[in-house]
């Protein structure tokens, strides 16, 4: 038997905070309040006509970051159970499921309220959006550094303002985690950011970070961060193999797990056309939105 893997509230709690801007962490005023939401001062630099180098990779990461959620959310295989913990006083706990990625689509339970130690926290229709974002980034951090390579080699490398790009192994500050994944963006002015995907598991909501604060914040020792060059993830991958059978003494979670990383290769070669139907559908939808508000349609 396989040990239930848990995930408890108190582990990713801090990544439903609608209140703060998700670039500078300040405080947003109540209007403002919603999820990934960017203060006026933030929102100002991202839209100037001649982007800084650090705005361009903000305001690029925004954007590939919503398609990341957006695809995950559509080939979610593994489920999330919600239970309570008679250990943690009655508190919020997932249990996850590993599913075939060649089966049924799976879908995200509606969480409307959780409890943490003998407090019920209630979530609003944006607190709720996050709280997707948490159960999608659970366990995605390789995936997201195959899957996303194509493009970010393309939107980010290839452009005038990233010098390089790494793939960082490290151990989180976390209770809950001992290895998690990420990139090191180095842009042309020499500024390093971290840029983080699956890091809403951890509780951490921002997605681009200036590296040397994450590294005091988030990383637990520096000596064992391991720095490898950037697509070293996919190459590995990809020598694989696209084997799809079982493998004697391979149970479902082993076998699935297995297959989701070779679901996943798929997807990164693919991803660039995905990418521009994406974008294609989300320009039409905002213009369709535009001429709803000026009442033509
Ligand atoms: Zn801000």
């Amino acid at each position: 038997m396989n040990k239930p893997e848990l995930f408890y509230t108190i582990e990713f709690e801090d990544a439903l905070d609608t209140t703060i801007c998700i670039h500078c962490s300040s405080q947003l005023p109540f209007v403002k309040h919603r999820a990934n939401a960017t203060c006026d001062r933030c929102h100002a630099s991202l839209q100037q006509p001649h982007l800084t180098a650090e705005a361009f990779l903000r305001k690029k990461i925004s954007l590939i970051y919503k398609f990341a959620v957006h695809t995950t959310r559509a080939n979610l295989a593994n489920s999330f159970e919600i239970m309570r913990d008679p250990h943690i006083v009655g508190g919020t706990v997932f249990e996850f499921k590993r599913g075939n990625p060649y089966g049924r689509a799976a879908k995200l339970p509606t969480v409307r309220s959780l409890r943490v130690g003998v407090a019920e926290r209630r979530l609003g229709n944006e607190e709720r959006k996050l709280m997707d974002e948490v159960l999608l980034s659970y366990q995605q951090c390789h995936m997201y550094m195959v899957s996303m390579y194509l493009l970010l080699k393309k939107e980010l490398l290839e452009s005038e303002h990233v010098f390089s790009i790494q793939e960082v192994t490290m151990a989180p500050k976390h209770v809950a985690c001992g290895t998690h994944l990420l990139w090191r963006v180095t842009l042309c002015t020499g500024e390093m950011f971290a840029v983080a995907f699956a890091d809403r598991q951890l509780g951490w909501l921002g997605l681009v970070v200036p590296w040397d604060e994450y590294k005091i914040m988030r990383i637990d020792t520096e000596e064992l961060v391991k720095y490898q060059q950037f697509g070293t993830k996919m190459e590995s991958d990809l020598a694989d193999g696209a084997d799809r059978s079982r493998r004697p003494g391979e149970n479902d979670k082993v076998f699935w797990e297995r297959l989701e990383r070779e679901k996943n290769v798929q997807l990164g070669l693919g991803i660039l056309g995905e990418w521009n139907e994406w974008r294609r559908r989300w320009r039409e939808k905002r213009k369709r939105r535009g001429k709803r508000r000026q009442g033509v349609v």
